[in-house]
């Protein structure tokens, strides 16, 4: 698949950073195909995160991610899942690489300015999380 899913957490949308991270998406490559921007509710943002509902962080990253809008998008790329991976860096932005993403937006490992797809598979689940066939293009 050539497809991915993003979105640019509160963090990111709050600190006036959605214009230049959108830029680093497109002069990257990727083609918008599907795009808003929302607030989700705890309910919604424990939803998404499900698979994470184990881990320690969960309630917090529930809590941080129904904080403020996020900016949700379906990107196209050939190579889209591995070539987002790389454009926005390591989920610790101080371990993501320079000029990535995380490293030049993220403040925390919880508050990392952005998410990214980790299969095609999870993609699609993702992508169709947020958006309906009416919200997209091509
Ligand atoms: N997260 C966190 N603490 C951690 C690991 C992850 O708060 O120790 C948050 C962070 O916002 C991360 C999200 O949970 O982006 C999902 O974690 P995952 O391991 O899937 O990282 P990602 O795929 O976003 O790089
Ligand atoms: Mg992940």
């Amino acid at each position: 698949m050539n497809r991915t899913f993003t979105m640019i957490k509160p963090d990111a949308v709050a600190n006036k950073n959605t214009g230049a991270i959108l830029d680093a998406i497109i002069k990257g490559g990727f083609r918008i195909i599907a795009m808003k921007m929302l607030h989700l509710t705890p309910e919604k943002a424990g939803a998404f995160y499900e698979v994470h509902k184990a881990r320690p962080f969960y309630g917090e990253l529930v809590k941080y991610m129904s904080s403020g809008p996020i900016v949700a998008a379906i990107l196209e790329k050939d190579n889209a899942i591995e070539d987002f991976r790389k454009l926005i860096g390591a989920t610790d932005p101080t371990k993501a690489a320079p000029g990535t993403i995380r490293a030049m937006f993220a403040k925390s490992i919880d508050a990392n300015a952005i998410h990214g797809s980790d299969s095609d598979e999870n993609a699609k689940i993702e992508g169709d999380f947020y958006f309906s066939m009416m919200e997209r293009i091509g």
